[in-house]
Formats: C-alpha cells, sequence, structure tokens
C-alpha cells in the first residue's frame, strides 16, 4: 500500500532519526525480509549514516563507505522508532540501534517488506537492475513530461500510469486520486489525450502527492488499508458521494485491480467502459 508519498514521509522521518548517526547494532528478526547474504548485513553494523532517501517506493540508507541498506514497505511495511505508540502490537522484522536516540524498527505485519545490505560494489549492480523509473517527485512534471513517459501504451491510461517501468512510485492510490483530480476517466486511452488533458493530469497527480505529504506528518503513519484515517478524496469510497460533484463514486476492476472514479467529473471517453452508459 505505501506508494511515493507515503515512502517519502516515512524516509523523511528515517532522515532525521539515523543521518549522521552510527549503526551500533543491526539485528534481523525475520529471516525472510533480507534478500542478501546475512553475514552482508553484519558488516553493516558500526556503519554511519550519511542520509536516508527514497527511490521509487524503496527507503535507503547511504552509509559511510557506499555501502546501503535497502528497505521496501511493500503492503504493510512501516519503519517507526521503537518507542513510538507503546501499547501497539507490532511485528518487529529488523532493529536498527544508532549509537544516539531510540531504535528504529521495521514493522510489518504481513511479512511481504524486503530489505537489501549491499556492500560498496553490489550497489550499482542492485540498482541497474531495479532500473528505476523517472521520478514525478519533487521535480514539477508538466503534461509534456507526463505524456512523454506513457507514450506508446498500449490500453487504457490507468493501468500504464501504475506501470513501474514508466513512472517511479505511482500505484493503484496515487493513479485513483491523481485521474479523479484531472477528470479523466480510469479507461481514457493515452493516445487519445489531448495538451490540456496532460497538463490536468500532471496537476493531478502532483495534487495527490501533496495532499498525502502534507496530511502524513506523523512519525507513525496509520495506513488506510490497515484501518487508519484517509487522507484521499476518493480512494477506498466506491458507492460513497463525489467529493466534487455527489454523484455517488463508481466501482470495477479493470488490469485486476479495485477501480473507483466519478462518472460525472471523469466522463467516460466512449459508452460501456467500466460499467459506464
Ligand atoms: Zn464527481
Amino acid at each position: 500500500m505505501p506508494e511515493l508519498p507515503e515512502v517519502e514521509a516515512m524516509t523523511r522521518w528515517l532522515h532525521r532519526w539515523l543521518a549522521g548517526r552510527r549503526l551500533v547494532e543491526i539485528e534481523l528478526l525475520d529471516p525472510i525480509l533480507l534478500q542478501t547474504d546475512p553475514a552482508g548485513l553484519a558488516r553493516l553494523q558500526g556503519r554511519a549514516v550519511q542520509r536516508a532517501r527514497r527511490v521509487a517506493k524503496y527507503s535507503l540508507l547511504d552509509l559511510e563507505g557506499g555501502a546501503q541498506l535497502v528497505l521496501h514497505h511493500r503492503m504493510t511495511g512501516k519503519t517507526v522508532q521503537e518507542d513510538r505508540n507503546p501499547g501497539r502490537s507490532r511485528q518487529v522484522r529488523l532493529r536498527l540501534q544508532p549509537d544516539q536516540g531510540p531504535a528504529v524498527i521495521l514493522d510489518d505485519r504481513r511479512r511481504l517488506a524486503r530489505a537489501w545490505a549491499l556492500g560498496p560494489a553490489a550497489v550499482a549492480p542492485f540498482w541497474a537492475a531495479v532500473a528505476p523509473a523517472p521520478e514525478p517527485y519533487p521535480e514539477l512534471r508538466d503534461g509534456p513530461w507526463w505524456q512523454a513517459r506513457l507514450a506508446g501504451a498500449q490500453g487504457a491510461l490507468k493501468p500504464a500510469l501504475m506501470d513501474p517501468r514508466r513512472v517511479a512510485g505511482v500505484g493503484n492510490i496515487g493513479a485513483t486520486e491523481g485521474l479523479w483530480w484531472a477528470g479523466l476517466h480510469p479507461a481514457s486511452s493515452p493516445a487519445r489525450l489531448d495538451e490540456g488533458a496532460w497538463q490536468r493530469l500532471a496537476q493531478g497527480m502532483r495534487r495527490w502527492i501533496d495532499d498525502t505529504l502534507s496530511a502524513e506528518t506523523a512519525p507513525e503513519i496509520d495506513y488506510f488499508t490497515q484501518g487508519g484515517p484517509s487522507p484521499f478524496q476518493i480512494y477506498g469510497r466506491s458507492g460513497q458521494p463525489c467529493p466534487r460533484c455527489q454523484s455517488p463514486l463508481q466501482s470495477a476492476r479493470q488490469s485486476g485491480r479495485a477501480s473507483c472514479w466519478c462518472a460525472r467529473c471523469q466522463p467516460a471517453p466512449c459508452p460501456g467502459l467500466l460499467g459506464d452508459g
């Protein structure tokens, strides 16, 4: 569930908690988490954290000497300080103890999160294999940028937006929210959008990122998909009134994923698409 803005928010906290500090202890509590040799994780112990930063949906720690610890939160993973919300039940998969301040834990109920301990020589090959797509944030991306990223996409706009080879960090939430802000139907054809539509899409995608970042300022995110409050306009609100026009929000499955949209604000490009008409 965490997409670009949630990972960005968590990574900013990781930076505040760990940058400039030394990782005196790295404790792996669930071997399923680690995708690299456990000995490599031990070799990261004792290194100073230079900074934390986000790449696509990954959070990574740049460590001294060119090493990296890379995390992917997948569905339910989150990084949080260990002393935060003490009464809460945790499923701790990884524990990072800095030389000052509380430990940082990776809490993940569903055990889908993954981590990579990369020595200096492993960093470049890892990222070459991931091949992250260009980022829609923090740079301001305009309509022509989005048009170029989605050029040649076959099929509908929404799955093309969620393709991690085209744009980094956009999942079902971001595509749903961005299309609603843009007034574009999820089944629109990218080949048929005009200049104005691309510009609205650029603004809509930015609005999703900015609004989610503004909402997720707490040191621990309570994911909406796990019962937390929703910072979203229409995602997960099928059947409820559209916040703009009050029409009931539509839903259907598209490319195997739940899709939600407003039939009035996001008119279908032709009748019969996704249950319209
Ligand atoms: Zn509407």
